[in-house]
């Protein structure tokens, strides 16, 4: 009503949604009282970068951006690069009517991920692990991410990944912290690291975003996604709702307790029920959470059902189910015109919307938007510090879990003396990166080789650690002349693995060591020269034949960028502290098999982990 007359002064003074001094919720009314359904709509609509135009963002009123999957502004971007970029599609939305600023979101799933020379933190897999030996950690790997997220002028991020993965051939098993739901409920700490910690007498149900160096975070994916039958990325995940309460929603519960800002739907269903259009549980979030819930990339455009389902039933039953921003992310028109139509024929009431309007710009006035909607360079120099990359290292050296050392109990082999005549390194992962760092990092589904970003493999970490007279040989592969020319080597390092993969492209029924990797661990350790392994994988694999010709076995699940870590531990400048937060199987067929199941019969039981003290190995050989 006042759109008229905006621009004079006494109407700005009116403007009591640009007042920063008045609450939060006053804004909120002030600001949704005066918008129109078309604005309202625009604000719940989500795209994605590739098909956003300043334009667009002004004419649809588009209240959110996002780079899935590796997009980038341009090629190998820097932090100034992401500035400009947000700054330039800002600057639609703050041509609207109402000025009403949009918030860009991404994927900083194990640091800022998408970002070059960005702090790469170990994955998921890897911090559950250090539960058990620093519980503070995982907060601090917040805050260092939220930083480096907010150095590229991005005040929101699609993390915590809080599933509780019950089952490896799951492709996303490495972004959960555990298949122990008490240890996810305690890893939520996180959210406090990335939003900041509540002010005293906080409400448990708001959301809460700490200042310019932290980002509104998103719990996700709700619910049950760890959990689906047969580790089926998307599929449906049988349970009754006494173990959801008891298992799955505690996570969810306690993320809000500590002010999570947003949380995002499951694609996967629950009792064939899909997420995205299951009200029921998302009533039941939303009755004690007052951020918003926001859907997964096209999550509704999977709702398949009723058999003739189509794009309007999509937006209908998710909308209706209690999803407050889609992620649509690129046929926006058709989202827009969808539900327009949907609210003006009454089959979706108004006070649906004004509840999704409501809870979006709660997140957007608390994350500080409205008075400093354009980032500047300020933080630039806060990607990959020095001070975060020792961080990572840290979390590395707290996150390996040493499974076997030595042929027999007696004889432990690690840690290695750093002055020893010559040791050989083997493997495709040995030199590698991009291997190292695994799915999410720079591109969606990883990358392979060192030319992307910055870190040290665990070669190079190798090289700068053992004595100068050590001499350091490498190979990828266990080749004979390689091995008979070296016979004089008195260790081997064997690292090997997986190769990086993400959501259901890393989905896997048989979870077998790449053949590649077999060749070498197999050749390696039958040389004759005492062999440590490095698995780096997302999960456990079957190890078992391979195990008893091993001197030594060590699982570096996703270690990141700082390779340094691994030889911080394998030469004994730290100990080996890290207990296994999944259980390790023997055989595929045993899957799903989980800590306290009633034929419980790993390889490695959950909570497993050998310990070296620091020091051990630094003598002469
Ligand atoms: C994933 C989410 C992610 C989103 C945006 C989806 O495919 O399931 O975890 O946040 O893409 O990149």
């Amino acid at each position: 009503c006042e759109a008229g007359s905006k621009g004079t002064k006494a109407v700005d003074a009116n403007m009591k949604y640009k007042d920063p001094k008045l609450p939060v919720e006053d804004r909120i009314t002030d600001l949704l009282s005066r918008m129109t359904l078309e604005e309202k709509v625009g604000q719940m609509t989500q795209i994605e970068v590739p098909v956003a135009t300043p334009e667009i963002m002004e004419k649809y009123f588009i209240g959110s951006l996002l780079t899935g999957g590796g997009t980038q502004p341009v090629k190998d971007a820097s932090a100034k690069d992401w500035v400009d970029m947000i700054n330039k599609f800002q600057k639609g939305s703050l041509k609207t009517r109402l000025g009403i600023p949009m918030i860009y979101g991404i994927d900083a799933v194990h640091g800022h991920n998408n970002v070059i020379n960005a702090t790469i933190f170990p994955h998921n897999v890897n911090l559950g692990v250090t539960r058990q030996v620093d519980p503070a950690l995982v907060k601090k790997i917040g805050e260092a991410t939220a930083v480096e997220v907010r150095a590229t002028g991005i005040p929101y991020a699609f993390a915590p990944c809080i599933a509780v993965c019950r089952d490896p051939r799951w492709g996303r098993c490495y972004e959960s912290y555990s298949e122990d739901h008490k240890i996810v409920e305690e890893m939520t700490d996180i959210v406090n690291g990335l939003q900041g910690d509540l002010p005293p007498n906080y409400p448990k149900d708001y959301p809460f975003i700490g200042g310019k160096d932290k980002v509104a975070g998103c719990a996700k994916h709700y619910i049950g996604d760890g959990c689906t039958v047969k580790g089926i990325n998307e599929n449906n995940t049988i349970i009754d709702m006494k173990d959801l309460m008891s298992m799955l929603m505690p996570a969810y519960d306690l993320s809000v307790q500590k002010g999570v800002a947003t949380v995002m739907i499951s694609y996967s269903s629950i009792n064939g029920v899909k997420m995205h259009a299951n009200k029921k549980l998302i009533d039941l979030l939303k009755e004690k959470f007052k951020g918003f819930a926001i859907s997964d990339w096209q999550g509704i455009d999977r709702i398949t059902y009723p058999p003739d389902a189509n794009y309007t039933y999509s937006v209908q039953a998710s909308i209706l189910a209690g999803l407050d921003m889609i992620m649509v992310p690129d046929n926006y028109t058709d989202f827009i015109g969808n539900l327009t139509k949907l609210v003006n024929d009454k089959v979706i009431p108004m006070s649906r919307i004004d509840d999704a309007v409501t809870r979006i710009l709660r997140v957007k006035f608390l994350t500080g938007l409205f008075e400093n909607p354009n980032p500047d360079y300020s933080m630039v120099d806060m990607i990959g510090t020095k001070e975060h990359r020792e961080l990572a290292r840290e979390a590395v050296r707290k996150s390996l879990v040493l499974l076997k050392n030595g042929k027999t109990e007696s004889e432990p082999i690690l840690p290695l003396p750093k002055k020893t005549k010559k040791i050989i390194v083997l493997g495709s992962h040995a030199d590698n990166l991009g291997y190292q760092c695994g799915g999410w990092t720079v591109e969606w589904q990883g990358y392979s080789g060192n030319d992307r970003t910055s870190g040290t493999t665990i070669l190079k970490a190798i090289t700068n650690t053992v004595d100068p007279s050590t001499q350091i040989q490498f190979s990828e592969k266990a080749d004979p002349e390689f091995l008979k020319a070296n016979k004089d080597a008195d260790f081997a390092i064997v690292v090997v693995g997986e190769k990086p993969y993400a959501e259901t492209k890393g989905d896997n029924l048989n979870l077998t060591i790449p053949h590649p990797s077999q060749e070498v661990i197999k050749k390696s350790c039958a040389s004759g020269i005492k062999c440590v392994v490095i698995l780096i994988s997302g999960r456990p694999l079957v190890i078992e034949p391979f195990l008893p010709a091993m001197d030594a076995f060590v699982a570096a699940f996703l270690p990141g960028s700082e390779g340094q870590g691994v030889a911080d531990l394998l030469f004994g400048d730290f100990g080996f502290t890290g207990k296994l937060a999944r259980t390790w199987f023997k055989r595929v067929d045993q899957l799903p098999m989980n800590f306290g199941d009633k034929n419980y019969d790993p390889l490695f039981p959950f909570g497993f982990g050998l310990e070296t003290k620091k020091g051990d190995g630094q003598g002469e050989l």
